[in-house]
């Protein structure tokens, strides 16, 4: 599927050498989660936490709160986050499942890929946002795929950027130990590394995987490898 100069356990060393344990999900509970990973589709986390602020203050970060309460409020708390009043129905979807299905006990009960398929058919909630909802609230160790984890595998080993979701899945859960700290951290660091380095225009000139990259080594290619530092002033002309 890809051509492999590292794979991905290595990868994830590298990344946690460079930044660090991120210890995510940064929220109270796993109800919390579950609305996080929502209220985060098409959107930035900082609009997140404000969306989640306006529910705490108004005692709302309740599912029977949110799926029974009204719609309107709801959209107001919610607002900032975009897309308010889809979002408003996803949560309510969502909070009247986590409730009818005895929330986070009864629901960490259930099998990993039977949990998966129900959360699927929840309004809403697509095979990112299940999976985020699966690992980081409910403790299933699933590897959760994002346009981050896309965008840097496919400069650093050529995974094609536009594989199905279940295929770009598979090669990580075939090449990883299912560890759920693990799958925690590792999504977690890609984030990171998403934002520090490998942004869309990419930062390659102090990144810390640059030298197994094979972005960076195409990039390299122009001015030969023999003068080291005719190569890098090639790149750094190029790069943020
Ligand atoms: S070297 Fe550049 S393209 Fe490769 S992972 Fe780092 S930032 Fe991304």
């Amino acid at each position: 599927m890809a051509g492999c100069r590292q794979g991905p356990l290595q990868i994830y060393r590298q990344l946690l050498a460079a930044y660090g344990q991120r210890r995510w999900w940064p929220a109270d509970t796993a109800f919390e989660v579950m609305v996080g990973a929502i209220l985060t589709q098409n959107t930035r986390w900082e609009n997140v936490e404000m969306a989640i602020t306006n529910l705490k203050q108004a005692d709302m970060l309740e599912a029977e709160r949110i799926g029974n309460g009204d719609l309107e409020e709801l959209e107001g708390y919610i607002r900032p986050s975009g897309f308010f009043r889809q979002k408003s129905r996803y949560l309510q979807a969502m909070s009247l499942f986590y409730h009818h299905h005895g929330c986070e006990f009864g629901l960490k009960k259930w099998p990993m890929y039977s949990l998966r398929k129900k959360l699927l058919a929840v309004r809403g909630i697509g095979p990112e946002t299940a999976d985020s909802m699966l690992l980081y609230a409910l403790d299933k160790p699933i590897f959760v795929v994002d346009a981050y984890t896309r965008r840097i595998f496919n400069r650093l080993v050529h995974l094609p950027q536009h594989a199905s979701y279940g295929d770009t899945q598979h090669y990580f859960h075939s090449r990883l130990p299912r560890s759920l700290p693990l799958f925690k951290e590792f999504h977690a660091l890609i984030v990171e590394h998403a934002k520090q380095h490998c942004r869309v225009k990419p930062q390659c000139m102090d990144c810390p995987l640059r030298q197994h990259c094979l972005y960076m080594e195409q990039r390299l290619q122009p001015c030969g490898e023999a003068h080291p530092e005719q190569a890098y002033a090639h790149v750094a002309a190029t790069s943020d």
